[in-house]
């Protein structure tokens, strides 16, 4: 493993957190921004909410929690290759979906279209939402106090309405500059979880085929490799040894071709690295390819199965009515939420207090708003 490299994000240059605080005795600071992500009420509930497959559909799907968890590996093994921070990068990949909705993104679309008149819902803002005002944990101050670089690298994308609402962390929006090595390798690591843990979880459903599958040149390069190292076997056992051999590959690639990157453009510090044109970490053209077209894969044969989509018009059906029962009666929230109705902007309050909850809290506020008139998911 290599030591912090000059381009990484090194802890006496971060810009700070929002409030001041004393300086731990025996951890770094981004040690301590992963610490308080995993001590947070928001990442215990990832453990319930969808990725692709809704909670109670099965105890082997991964959820939000199990798929951070994997990301934070990718991440974390990539940063100790490069020599990128690796604490910063747990933190962040931990932290990166901390404000998604129940039922994925069919729980996301649903709040977003209720939203519309009320500024929207964007899982990713909600994210940094939850870390920086929701999460209530400290006497000092709300939320999780974090670092900036670790809330640059939660903070994805963000529309540039938003982007001049947030201030100094949403400043790269509107003037195109990037966030620092360990955002953008927890970014591409997200990307590399789900491509290749959905396939793993379309096939355990049955939703995916090996034929299927062998479309695509990246499943299928590896799928000969096996087929012709180990014949005899079993479809689960070569589906998994497939699996593991394209996350090597990906991430191989993704080393090799940020070194050369970096080896080029030779950054000195992080702020070399945010005022790059473009993202640095990355992969050659030839894997991004065909990286892209699993994606595509997925999107298509996958997220838009019919046993899929049957669940996400649930899902919207679901949220469409918490929505509105919680806006005509905040009284059915719980009392720290119906007095911030009262007192703050209404409809925010109500999403926030949708977008926390886990798959299986909103199918059973469903049924107790829903009163007799037909469950959904049974
Ligand atoms: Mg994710």
């Amino acid at each position: 493993m290599d030591a912090l490299k000059p381009y990484a994000a090194h802890e006496e240059q971060s810009l700070g957190r929002r409030y001041e605080e004393e300086k731990a005795p025996y951890r770094g600071e981004f040690q301590r921004d992963r610490d308080r992500i995993i001590h947070s009420t928001g990442f215990r509930r990832l453990v319930y909410k969808t990725q692709v497959f809704v909670n109670h559909e099965g105890d082997l799907y991964r959820t939000r929690l199990t798929h951070s968890l994997e990301v934070s590996q990718i991440g974390r093994t990539v940063a100790c290759a490069l020599g990128f921070n690796e604490s910063l990068t747990e933190a962040i990949c931990l932290a990166h979906d901390l404000g998604h909705t129940p039922f994925g993104h069919a729980g996301q679309d649903a709040l977003n279209a209720c939203m519309t008149d009320y500024g929207g819902f964007e899982h990713n803002l909600q994210s940094l939402r939850v870390v920086d005002e929701l999460e209530a944990k400290y006497a000092n101050f709300p939320g999780l106090n974090l670092t900036y670089e670790t809330r640059e690298g939660i903070l994805k994308h963000c529309s540039k309405k938003n982007a001049r609402e947030l201030g100094r962390i949403g400043k790269r929006f509107l003037e195109r500059k990037q966030p620092g090595l360990e955002a953008q390798l927890a970014d591409i690591s997200d990307t590399i979880a789900y491509n290749n843990h959905d396939v793993d979880d379309g096939f355990r459903a049955g939703l995916l085929s090996l034929e299927q599958l062998c479309e695509e040149p990246l499943f299928d390069e590896q799928y000969s490799i096996v087929q012709a190292e180990h014949p005899e076997l079993e479809d689960r056992r070569l589906i998994y040894e497939i699996i593991r051999r394209m996350i090597n590959l990906v991430v191989t690639d993704l080393i090799e071709q940020t070194a050369l990157r970096l080896d080029d453009l030779k950054p000195s510090s992080i702020d070399d690295v945010r005022v790059q044109k473009a993202a640095i970490v990355g992969l050659s053209d030839e894997v991004s390819d065909k990286h892209l077209s699993l994606k595509g894969f997925l999107h298509k044969n996958l997220y838009q199965h019919e046993k899929v989509l049957r669940m996400v018009g649930e899902a919207k059906a679901m949220i469409e009515l918490l929505f509105s029962r919680y806006m005509d009666d905040p009284q059915q929230m719980p009392a720290e939420f119906a007095q911030r109705a009262g007192r703050d902007d209404k409809a925010r309050v109500v999403a926030d207090y949708i977008a926390g909850m886990t798959d299986r809290f909103a199918i059973s506020e469903h049924e107790r708003l829903n009163k007799g008139n037909g469950a959904l998911f049974r």
